[in-house]
């Protein structure tokens, strides 16, 4: 339990069992001398519910200490009214009931975080209500039945201490824990104002309720009344304020009870302590488990939407790495593409490209009718070049020509090389004519180029073939190898030529 570990803040062990010892006995004269009939019946006997609570907050190698604390607390207590035997027999009842009742919950919720737990909390209201006072009665059995000759049995026992017994824990106990939990938090919290007004009201009614005179002729108000109002502020300031103002309306009901006032003050002394310990058991019973429902049920949403986040990011961080990956293939793609389309030395396309797409460009240009023209062009006496400027260079003039080429056609036009020295731009829309202009523009910005190199600068000519696409061709080669036909003709007749013809 969690408790624990608040609790074991407690450095000085001497002051916590001396207080301990203190408040037991506090706690019997508070039993005997503010909750007891006139006719000498206890309504609620608190020390066992301090006994309890201790021994639930505190780990079980302490619990020995705790008993030889008890012990030495039930003998000073006991010493002005009781013989030594009855002492002794009451030291053995507490601490049997107590010690049972802890030690069970111990092992029944060995990991339950007490009254944030239902089951927690159930199996308390359980063992406080019905086996506490059933270890009780059947301790005081035992020892009456052994040592004193007398025939009261196991159910007149039971009976005796069912009451007193239970309500002092059902009282005390959880208060304890729940105070130990958060010293600091005081009976006003989460709404302040709103909580002011509600405990005050709650207080003051059961100071006007309890203290009425009631006559066997007035039907008396009942006081389930308070019922509804702690649940009120257990919901809205949670099971602490719920509880200490379940404590205070109690004691405000006993309080006058034992002054024959209010309406528990109607019947003989026997039946007004069993109705007000009614009273007070289905008050704190509701209200404690109505709380810990409550806790429960805020934990749980807190740790679900604490989940919920977590998958939230969760997602959130699978989807980014989705989106990353696919940027990354998206890249790895384009790259793909590129080289997979485009000449590695000019950076033009390549042949692979242009035949992929002339396909299309020739469907186009028969479907609308278009005029298509294609150029192709070859650099003279490169071999020359080459063996001159070596390779290198040679490469270099490619470059050089393939980048003055690209500035003078449009957009639409597709320029390919298509073998070493070889290019073709095709061109769609347009006739032979403009290819030929443009041609012819493309031939004078060549002839003008000047390349430099180590050994002096390069100059070339190129030789052209224009064709325009016919539908007398069939396909694309039939248009290539026309337009190569005229470009063979060009460097037949003298190269730095362009034949169209
Ligand atoms: P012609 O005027 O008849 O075209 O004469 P040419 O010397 O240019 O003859 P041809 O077109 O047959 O020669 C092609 C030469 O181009 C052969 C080869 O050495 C050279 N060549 C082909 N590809 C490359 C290349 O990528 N880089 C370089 N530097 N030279 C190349
Ligand atoms: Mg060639
Ligand atoms: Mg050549």
């Amino acid at each position: 339990m969690n408790v624990h570990n608040q609790t074991n803040a407690i450095r000085s062990y001497p002051i916590f069992f001396l207080s301990l010892i203190i408040t037991y006995i506090a706690l019997i004269k508070i039993s005997l001398y503010f909750t007891t009939m006139s006719e000498g019946l206890s309504i609620v006997w608190f020390p066992n519910g301090l006994l309890l609570a201790v021994f639930l907050l505190r780990p079980i190698r302490e619990w020995i200490w705790i008993v030889l604390a008890i012990i030495p607390a039930e003998i000073i207590a006991d010493i002005p009214m009781l013989t030594s035997l009855q002492t002794l027999q009451f030291i053995l009842i507490n601490l049997g009931e107590t010690l049972f009742s802890a030690y069970l919950l111990r092992r029944l919720c060995p990991n339950d975080d007490s009254f944030n737990n239902i089951r927690f909390t159930l199996l308390f209201i359980v063992i406080a209500l019905a086996i506490n006072p059933s270890v009780s009665a059947f301790f005081t059995t035992l020892i009456y039945n052994t040592q004193i000759e007398s025939q009261t049995n196991f159910i007149a026992f039971w009976r005796i201490s069912f009451f007193g017994d239970s309500l002092g824990i059902l009282f005390l106990t959880p208060l304890i824990i729940l105070w130990a939990e958060y010293p600091k938090k005081f009976l006003f919290t989460q709404h302040l104002f709103e909580s002011i007004l509600t405990d005050t009201l709650a207080i003051l009614l059961a100071i006007a309720l309890f203290s009425i005179e009631f006559t066997p002729s007035v039907l008396p108000t009942t006081p389930m009344i308070f019922i509804l109002m702690t649940l009120w502020i257990v919901y809205r300031n949670g099971l602490r304020s719920g509880m200490d103002i379940g404590m205070i309306i109690s004691m405000i009901a006993i309080y006058y009870t034992i002054r024959h006032q209010g309406p528990f003050a109607i019947f003989d002394s026997v039946q007004n302590t069993l109705y007000i310990q009614e009273f007070i058991a289905a008050l704190m019973t509701s209200t404690l488990f109505f709380g810990a429902f409550l806790r429960q049920m805020n934990e749980t949403n807190a740790l679900l939407l604490q989940s919920n986040a977590a998958l939230e990011s969760l997602a959130q961080n699978l989807e980014n790495e989705v989106l990353n990956k696919t940027a990354e293939l998206q890249k790895a793609n384009d790259l793909l593409m590129e080289l997979a389309t485009t000449d590695p030395l000019t950076h033009i396309y390549n042949r692979r490209y242009l035949e992929e797409n002339v396909v299309r460009e020739i469907a186009q240009s028969i479907r609308h009718e278009s005029p298509l023209s294609l150029i192709i062009f070859d650099i003279d006496f490169f071999k020359s070049i080459n063996d001159t400027y070596g390779h290198q260079n040679g490469d270099n003039v490619l470059i050089y020509i393939s980048q003055s080429v690209k500035t003078r056609i449009r957009k639409d036009d597709i320029f390919a090389r298509i073998g070493g020295e070889e290019f073709v731009i095709l061109m769609p829309n347009t006739s032979v004519e403009h290819a030929v202009i443009l041609a012819a523009s493309i031939k004078e910005s060549i002839a003008l180029l000047v390349i430099p190199t180590k050994n002096g600068s390069i100059s070339c000519t190129v030789s052209m073939g224009v064709s325009e696409f016919s539908t007398q061709f069939d396909g694309f080669s039939e248009f290539l190898n026309d337009a190569d036909m005229k470009l063979y003709r060009a460097k037949e007749s003298g190269r730095n030529k362009i034949i169209w013809e």
